[in-house]
């Protein structure tokens, strides 16, 4: 990344070098150009002024060179030879036979010529032209102008590098900072440290905005996914439990019959009598775990009912357990629920189930229905504080010993909460040990 903001910075570095060049060059063009013009205009009037002259060359020479105090003038035979120059001495004995201005010149042409001067070591405009069959005439400008734009240009040329390099330093250093900043938000981020990034441009924001949408929801369904797995594995590890011990029950009577300790009638009776009560016991389980899943799976919708019908029907069918105990039920009230009916008999009958068999024998359960709410309450032997929390999770019994009717599976609760919870209610219960119980199976939305 670093490379390549490097590579990227030096490129614009060397265009704008490049074109920095370009307008120098240019400059110093324009510059050649006007001198050229100048020196042009010099040398027709020079050469007008030279056919009519009457003066010896050197005072020639030294006139013409008085027009204009930077103007050198020559004059010179055709082999390079010269006769006469306004700057004596400046280079004196120099052969100027190849110079290219000179070959121009005894060529019958206006010859020109740029290059450094050997005297003065500065870029030097020649121009040379015949004058006359033996004699050529040479001018010579110092194209000053362009040394100094050339030596300003390049200085600045050489500041702005420096500068840009300096602020591409920097530039480089911050973004790269500020990049491995976000990175690590970003990586925090995923970690579950920091709910939202704050972008370092802008055009991040609603990227970031979606990362941390799509890592909230993946820790939300991995919590879920985990949660589930451990109801799961508890479900197993429960249903194994309550499945095996009455199976081991079954085995060991079994083996009795089978190897023959049971001798009287009575005894294989007592034995065959428990092997079916066991059986009994995990037929109930297994159907339990059924409707638990049935309840769980069940689709369709919750749409209300009216709930006095099936709590008539729950009590006709509890009745004849409910008066060997004699209890009496009572039901009062009218009220619809939102839930299918079948899901509703479910409901009503595990409470009432509930109701009856950890009921006071001689007492009474009491059902009240109102719009969007059942109310259960019996006067049996309540549940302690410290199981109140428990009794709605799976397989979970208070004291398996003092079940007046054994054979709750401890999945009848769950069955209830799942069925409520999935048509949008919620179940509560309040009890005192010794007093009895109060079951509240609520809607609130369909409530008036
Ligand atoms: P079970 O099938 O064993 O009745 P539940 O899930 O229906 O299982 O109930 C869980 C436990 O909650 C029961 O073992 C029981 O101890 C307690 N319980 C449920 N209803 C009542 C009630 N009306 N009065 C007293 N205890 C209750």
């Amino acid at each position: 990344m670093k490379r390549r903001l490097r590579a990227l910075y030096w490129r614009g570095i060397l265009v704008t070098l490049a074109m920095a060049l370009a307008a120098t060059a240019v400059a110093a063009k324009l510059k050649i150009d006007d001198t050229r013009v100048h020196l042009t205009a010099m040398l027709q009037a020079a050469t007008r002024w030279t056919v009519d002259s009457n003066d010896d060359l050197q005072t020639l020479a030294d006139a013409i060179a008085g027009v204009s105090p930077q103007i050198r003038v020559t004059f010179l035979l055709d082999s390079g030879l010269v006769l006469a120059d306004s700057a004596a001495g400046a280079d004196a004995g120099a052969d100027h036979y190849a110079d290219r201005e000179i070959a121009a010149a005894r060529r019958g042409e206006v010859g020109r010529s740029l290059r450094m001067s050997g005297t003065s070591a500065t870029l030097v405009l020649y121009m040379a032209r015949r004058v006359s069959p033996q004699l050529i005439l040479r001018l010579s400008y110092p194209v000053l102008g362009v040394a100094r734009i050339v030596a300003a240009y390049g200085a600045a040329l050489l500041a702005l590098a420096l500068a840009l390099y300096m602020l591409q330093r920097r530039a480089i250093a911050r973004f790269a900072g500020d990049q491995r900043r976000q990175l690590e938000d970003v990586r925090r981020l995923l970690d579950g440290e920091l709910e939202r990034v704050d972008a370092v441009f802008p055009e991040y924001q609603p990227s970031l905005d979606a990362i941390a949408y799509r890592a909230r929801r993946l820790r939300e369904d991995r919590e879920e996914v985990l949660r589930t797995m451990n109801l799961r594995e508890d479900f197993v590890a429960n249903a194994s439990h309550e499945l095996r011990s009455p199976l081991t029950s079954v085995r060991g009577y079994a083996e009795l019959l089978e190897q023959g300790m049971a001798d009287t009638p009575e005894e294989r009776a007592l034995c065959l009598e428990t092997i079916r009560g066991e059986c009994d016991r995990m037929l109930a389980v297994i159907d339990d775990i059924l409707r638990l899943s049935r309840a769980e799976r069940a689709g369709g919708g919750c749409a209300p009912i009216p709930a006095a019908p099936v709590a008539r029907e729950v009590r006709r069918a509890l009745l004849p357990r409910a008066a060997k105990r004699g209890i009496a039920i009572e039901l009062a009230g009218e009220g619809s629920v939102p839930m299918p009916e079948k899901d509703l008999w479910e409901v009503l009958y595990n409470l009432m189930d509930n109701a009856v068999r950890y009921g006071r024998e001689g007492g009474s359960v009491r059902v009240a229905l109102s719009e969007g709410d059942i109310v259960m309450e019996d006067d049996g032997v309540g549940i302690d504080p410290e199981h109140v929390g428990h009794i709605f999770e799976q397989f979970y019994r208070v004291d398996d010993t003092r079940d007046a009717a054994p054979g709750g599976t401890g999945l009848g609760l769950s069955i209830v909460r799942t069925i409520v919870e999935r048509c949008g209610g919620a179940v509560r219960v309040q009890s005192a040990p010794g007093k009895g119980s109060r079951f509240e199976v609520g809607f609130e939305g369909t409530r008036e």
